[in-house]
């Protein structure tokens, strides 16, 4: 594998590059279709006698949600202006549909102060689910990417599983709905629940 800091030798290439995954795929010729989308949150002031264990708490049909983040809460909420890109700086745009979702699902929670916020990355698949698998176009490139903004829950059994295709043994659960082939053979699996 040739990178920035050089060459690299090795037998097998694990891809979980996030955001970045569609270039580091090309590195190898393997399309993983996956898109950059900004993603921004807030935080609040802090709350008292918030419930130490108010779970996190989403309103699919708008997808705000909201959890504890230390002594306040950070609330989320889908931007559909958003476009696929590498900007992380934050922007007010989507606060007037936060504040309308909020208002119909949980208006005491317009009382509190904004603190502060920041922006991230989310990795877009086309189905918005994962792609985990190993690429059939060439020799051991593995790769655990697209999860489309739910990474971060994913991690633990998802690293088990890259662990299993790495070393060739079974993985504990089905990945092959997850193949990124399922696009080429026109079985993608739509998210329903998008957050
Ligand atoms: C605002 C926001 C809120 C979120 N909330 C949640 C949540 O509540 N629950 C949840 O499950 N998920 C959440 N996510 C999504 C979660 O953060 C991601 O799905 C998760 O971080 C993806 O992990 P990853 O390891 O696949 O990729 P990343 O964490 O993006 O890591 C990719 C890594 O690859 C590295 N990289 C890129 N290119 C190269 C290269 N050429 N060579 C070497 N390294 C490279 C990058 O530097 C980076 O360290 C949220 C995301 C955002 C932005």
């Amino acid at each position: 594998m040739t990178t920035g800091r050089g060459r690299i030798a090795t037998d097998t290439v694990v891809c979980a590059a996030g955001p970045w995954s569609r270039a580091v795929g090309a590195m190898a010729g393997v399309d993983l279709p996956v898109e950059p989308l900004r993603r921004q949150i807030a935080v609040t002031e802090p709350v008292p006698d918030l419930p130490p264990d108010l779970p996190m708490t989403i309103d699919f049909a708008s997808s705000f949600y909201f959890h504890t983040e230390g002594p306040g809460l950070l609330v989320g909420m889908s931007d559909p202006d958003e476009t696929p890109g590498f900007a992380t700086d934050t922007h007010d745009r989507w606060i007037p549909r936060l504040y309308e979702a909020m208002e119909r699902r949980a208006p005491a929670l317009l009382d509190l102060r904004r603190t502060g916020g920041w922006a991230g990355l989310y990795e877009i698949s086309p189905d918005h689910n994962a792609l985990i698998g190993e690429a059939g176009s060439c020799s051991r490139f593995l790769y655990a990417t697209g999860f489309s903004g739910h990474g971060f829950l994913q991690g633990p059994a998802v690293g088990e599983v890259v662990r299993d295709l790495y070393l060739g043994r079974v993985p504990f659960v089905d990945i092959s709905p997850l193949s990124v082939d399922r696009f080429a053979a026109d079985a993608a699996r739509p998210e329903v629940n998008l957050v």
